[in-house]
């Protein structure tokens, strides 16, 4: 028997990837979907409803063998949104998550390990916010896939996005647009580049960012798809770089500096940026949260030294291991949980845990 959790995964690829014993699927919309039973008349369709479904188990050799749990109330409710995609009442705590290496996978960027906890938050409301050195294009993918509706950061704390109606009490905000309330604090892309093709001349030309990639080079560098890789390069506030030349990193970060940059590393890349980082946005996401709920407690999840300031500011900062089973060495603060796990494994069980005692 295998239990499928339908709110966080393609009802395309789940049945027709593994589904035996069943026919195909049709009339799928974001929410529903209808299958089909070989060989049993009386149930030879059954149309599942998301948002009224927490999940279910099957049996993959027998037909008849489904069992659904129905959500009670609104079925929104688990998304930690009413209606009007605003917050819910209860909430006391907010789950901060880098995505590339500590959420998604590094190698594979799936994040089908922490499904237990990840629906453990939905279950409880716990709002979800993620902050990520990855584009906004980027984020909306994942958001969607998690059916996650809550504000989150992009690039390195470039800028934080809030969904419309989503905070029923007023603050403030850079600029707004059809879908999102947007607080910047992200140096302008343009100016970024400009500050890179400097230090080109200090490493003998060999650095080189996304803006100097192909599509074709960024999706080969990732491992994505070309359409990952054309998200990836829609950039406002952060430059994911390469740095042959690991000598010339010293002057490279005196060029920044003298021009209010700086110069952080994730995962895979470099990344020059302005004076903005995870930390600043987590720290005004909390206020704007705490205008409503007072004293709220914060966890946040990261991998890597562009974590850090993340992890500082929250109540329980948690560091997951990287591919090799260690410890970014450059990640120390106070009171650092070191989650048992390599990425989403590690997320997974760090999470659980901590909803475990925190609730
Ligand atoms: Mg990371």
């Amino acid at each position: 028997m295998r239990r499928w959790f339908p709110s966080v995964q393609s009802p395309l690829w789940r049945v027709g990837g593994s589904w035996q014993g069943w026919r195909g699927t049709d009339a799928v919309t974001d929410d529903t979907f209808i299958i089909s039973c070989r060989g049993k008349k009386d149930a030879s369709r059954i149309t599942l409803n998301f948002d009224r479904l927490d999940y279910f188990d099957y049996h993959e050799n027998k037909s008849s063998l489904i069992s659904k749990k129905k959500r009670e109330g609104n079925p929104l409710k688990s998304l930690g949104m009413n209606k009007n995609s605003s917050m819910k009442e209860r909430s006391s705590l907010l789950v901060f998550t880098d995505l590339d290496g500590t959420l998604l996978d590094h190698d594979s960027y799936s994040f089908e390990p922490a499904l237990p906890a990840l629906s453990e938050l939905k279950e409880k409301c716990i709002p979800l916010i993620i902050c990520s050195s990855k584009t906004r294009a980027e984020i909306e993918i994942i958001r969607q896939r998690l059916h996650n509706g809550h504000p989150f950061v992009s690039e390195n704390g470039g800028a934080i996005f809030i969904p419309k109606g989503y905070f029923s009490h007023t603050f403030r905000y850079t600029r707004e647009d059809s879908d999102y309330r947007i607080i910047e604090y992200g140096t302008s892309y343009s100016k970024i580049r400009e500050v890179l093709k400097k230090m080109e001349g200090h490493s003998s030309g060999k650095i080189r960012g996304f803006g100097d990639f192909p599509i074709e080079e960024v999706a080969m560098l990732c491992d994505f798809s070309l359409d990952q890789a054309r998200l990836a390069k829609m950039r406002e506030y952060d430059e994911p770089f390469i740095l042959k030349n690991i000598d010339a990193l010293d002057k490279i970060q005196q060029i920044a500096e003298n021009a209010n940059l700086r110069v952080t590393r994730g995962g895979r890349f470099y990344h020059l940026l302005g004076e903005n980082d995870k930390g600043k946005a987590v720290l005004r996401l909390r206020d704007i949260y705490e205008k409503k709920f007072k004293r709220i407690k914060t966890i946040a999840l990261g991998n890597s030294q562009n974590d850090l300031k993340m992890l500082e500011v929250v109540d329980y900062p948690v560091l997951v291991q990287k591919p090799n089973g260690n410890y970014d060495p450059s990640v120390k603060c106070d009171n650092l949980i070191l989650a048992p796990g390599i990425g989403p494994i590690g997320w997974n069980a760090a999470v659980l845990e901590l909803l475990d005692d925190l609730l």
